[in-house]
């Protein structure tokens, strides 16, 4: 019985390993081109822009809640297909 519930336990983390990855995957994946309307967009470089953006949440608990400062890129993306660029400017931690 014990065996049952480490296997459980087991197939429970793949699943949560999996979704974040997927959710990760899915945030990151290559955007609509313009151009012609399909998936082609890739990653290309990621530029900070210097400006911060501060996301503060909590608030009101003991702790006086927490602030989370985030840097904000440029990203530049190019078509795989066409080679046209988009430039979207981004938040991450
Ligand atoms: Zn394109």
């Amino acid at each position: 019985m014990d065996l049952e519930i480490g296997t459980w336990f087991i197939i429970g983390l793949i699943a949560l390993v999996a979704l974040i990855t997927i959710w990760n995957y899915l945030s990151r994946r290559p955007k609509i081109c313009p151009s012609w309307n399909q998936r082609g967009l890739i990653e290309r470089s990621k530029t900070p822009t210097g400006d911060t953006a501060i996301n503060e949440y909590g608030g009101g608990g003991f702790s006086g809640g927490q602030t989370s400062v985030r840097v904000v890129y440029d990203v530049t993306y190019k078509c795989k297909f066409c080679g046209d660029q988009v430039i979207t400017r981004q938040t991450r931690e």
